[in-house]
Formats: structure tokens, sequence, C-alpha cells
């Protein structure tokens, strides 16, 4: 779960590092508002689900509570990458000295939470992996003794960051403390900023956290912005289905991530493109795959559904009697191939007798067939490799 600026530097701030204070604005005149009770200058961010704010016109400072009203209205509405700004974040400018940067993610490789460290900071850091990769230090952090002082500032002093060591190691164990008392997956300060008094104070801020660890956080599972995920997400994460939206026409619904994937590259591979991910689970009975196919349909760019049921604890006859209920209540016109192999098969194969569904035995002539009846080109993206 992506959070926006505002909620991370709220969290960061817990952990005693330094943020601006600021406020989020959902008009114009509010951040004018804002901009009058600081006094100072302010800079007006757009709070949206993606990096590169600066560089899209995202970012601007104000002099005056006036300015702060006209930068917002040009914020505001603005879209970047995709996403539509509809708050901003009025915060009291900070004096920039130095822009570094300092970020923790989970590596898969070394199995550690590591820190990377660069004093190429404020830009993007993607840019400077790619252009000067010398210019990041990488650090893995043994879990057992967490990121201790005199090695964050060994790391400092490695990345040629300069300012007060002691302040700046104690940004870097506060945040790594964040980053594992909030469960985060990516927690990163770009830039990290040096003012000209010399203070250590974070101007942005990054954080994901594990959707799989929000349980432990109820707090936190409310910072959840509805209306930044795509309004199928919010449905289906309400159902309690894993769901994610694609980009193609083919509606995929199977039980166990494992198959949907494998579905979802069938469908690719024989010439078709998925428009979403929806596993329904394990055991699933009518009323879960009625739900699931209600999801599914509602999606516009839906032309037509693959059904890929493994029947193991799922029984393939309530998955029918699901499939059914969705038909007969007018809900499924579209075409559908389904594959259903194992537990109570024929069950559902006598259910569906007579209805317009398409049975297939294995999961590539189903996927043949979901993709000629929605009009793709079995050949256009065909492998000819091994099934
Ligand atoms: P991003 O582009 O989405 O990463 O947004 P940032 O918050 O990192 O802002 C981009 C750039 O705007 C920073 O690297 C700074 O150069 C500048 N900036 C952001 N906040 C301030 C501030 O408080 N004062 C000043 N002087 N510049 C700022
Ligand atoms: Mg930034």
């Amino acid at each position: 779960m992506n959070l926006h600026e505002y909620q991370a530097k709220e969290l960061l701030a817990r952990y005693g590092i330094p943020v601006p204070p600021g406020k989020v604005a959902y008009t114009a005149d509010e951040a004018k508002q804002i901009a009058t009770e600081y006094g100072n200058t302010v800079v007006i961010k757009a709070q949206v689900h993606t990096g590169g704010r600066g560089k899209a016109g995202g970012v601007k400072l104000a002099k005056t509570p006036e300015e702060a009203r006209e930068k917002a209205s040009q914020i505001l509405g603005l879209n970047i990458k995709g996403f539509v700004t509809r708050k901003v974040l009025v915060a009291k400018a900070v004096d920039i000295a130095k822009e570094y940067y300092a970020g923790l993610i989970l590596d898969r490789v070394t199995q550690r939470v590591v820190l990377m460290l660069s004093k190429e900071g404020g830009v993007d850091i993607e840019e400077v992996a790619a252009t000067k990769p010398y210019a990041i230090i990488k650090h893995p952090i043994d879990p057992h003794k967490g990121l201790r002082p005199f090695e964050a500032r060994e790391l400092i002093k490695k990345a040629g960051m300069e300012g007060n060591l002691n302040k700046l190691a104690s940004v870097l164990v506060q945040l790594y403390n964040a980053y594992v008392g909030i469960d985060a997956s990516i927690a990163e300060i770009n830039p990290l900023v040096i003012t000209p008094a010399g203070d250590v104070v974070a101007a942005d801020a990054k954080i994901v956290l594990d959707d799989n660890a929000l349980y432990r956080h109820p707090d936190l599972s409310t910072l959840r912005e509805v209306d930044a995920e795509h309004p199928l997400e919010v449905e289906a994460s309400n159902y309690g289905f894993s769901y994610v939206k694609l980009d193609g026409w083919i509606g995929v619904i199977g039980n166990g991530a494992g198959l949907v994937m494998y579905t979802l590259d069938l469908v690719n591979r024989v010439g078709g493109k998925a428009a979403n991910f929806l596993d329904i689970g394990g055991g699933a009975k009518a009323d879960v795959v009625y739900n699931a196919l209600k999801v599914v349909l509602k999606d516009p760019d839906v032309k037509g559904v693959f059904i890929n049921i493994f029947g193991g604890i799922t029984r393939a006859d309530e998955v029918a009697k699901g499939v059914i209920r969705a038909m007969d209540e007018g809900i499924l016109t579209k075409p559908v191939a389904m594959r259903v192999a194992g537990t109570a098969e024929e069950e559902a194969k006598a259910l569906l007798k007579g209805r317009p569904i398409y049975m297939y035995p294995t999961s590539i002539e189903a996927a043949k067939a979901i993709v000629s009846m929605t009009g793709g080109g079995a050949s256009a993206h065909s492998t000819g490799g091994a099934q």
C-alpha cells in the first residue's frame, strides 16, 4: 500500500525524524489560508501516488499567501503520470544547502533490508543508479542487530555525505526503526536536506507498506486511500478477492494465485491479453464465484471471461452454480470459456449442459477459444514454445 508524502512524513515524525511542518489543502483557498498561518515561504506539493512530481510541475515554492493560492490552483487538477492531483501538501519551505538520498528496501537476494545512501539526492535515484551506480552505496542490515549508530556514521562517511554526523546517523537509525516498526517494504527520503544552518530535514518521503502485514497495524490500514485505487480493486477487496486490474480485454477468474498467473501467461501466449487477475481462493462456494463474475464483468474492457478452476477443495459444481446464477440474473452475457478439472467435474458439466458455456479439457484450449471468441489473434504473440 502506497502512502502519500504527507502520511509518510507523519509516520517518520513519530519516529523522531525532523520533517517540515505542513498541512493538506483540497482547494487553492485552503492553501492560501495555510500559507498565511505559516507566514513564510511555503512549498506546494501535489499529493499523488507517483514520484517525479517536481519535474512534472507538481512542486512549487510560494513566497506569499496569494502566490500559494495561485500555485495551488495550478497544481490541483494536474495530471501527473496518470494520477490526477486532488490535494496538495502546503509545507514550510526548507532552505537547502545539500540534497542527499537515503532509502531502505527489502533485498530478496541478500534477504536483508538494504540501506542505500547517495550524496546525489534530490533527483531521480533511478537515474543516478543508471548513470552513476558508484554514487550509491548499499549496505545490508543485520536483522538481529538493527542499524547501529556507529555503522550509520561509517556509511555516511563512505557515501561522502557532509554534515553533522550524529544528526545524519540518527535520521538513518530512526528510518530503519520506522521501516521495521510499521512493516514497510520501501522507505525513502529524497531529498534528505542539510540546511545552511546544519539541520537535517526530510523534505520528501516515500513509504510503501507491506499489505500482508497490515493486519498488525489497524491504525495504518485507515490511511488507505480508496479513491487513489482502481474502484474495481476496492470492490474486489471488499469481497476478499485478490484482484488486479490489467490492461487487456479477457476477464480471468481462477482458484489459487499460481493457477491465475499461469492463466494470464497462457492468454498472452495465444494472442490475448487479460483484463484482470482474480483469485477466488480455495474452497469457494457458488456465491463467491457469482461475486467474482460480478466484479470482473463490471469492467467495461472485458469482452469475455476465462474461468480456470482446478477442483481440489474447490468443488467444480459450486463454481458451475455461481456461473449459472450470474447467467440467470443477466450479469453474464459475454462469452465464457471454462476449464474445470478435478473434484465434482462431472457434476459441473451436468449442471452446465445446454448452457452456452464452452467447457474445455485443457487450459490451453480454453485460452485459445476465449481469445478467438473475443476477436484476438491466435498467432499474434504465439511463441510456439512448450506448454
Ligand atoms: P519529487 O519530485 O516527487 O521527488 O518531489 P520532491 O519533494 O522531492 O521535490 C522535488 C524538488 O523540489 C526537491 O529535490 C527540491 O529541490 C525541491 N523542493 C522540495 N521541497 C522544497 C523545499 O521545501 N524548499 C526548497 N527550496 N526546495 C524544495
Ligand atoms: Mg523526492
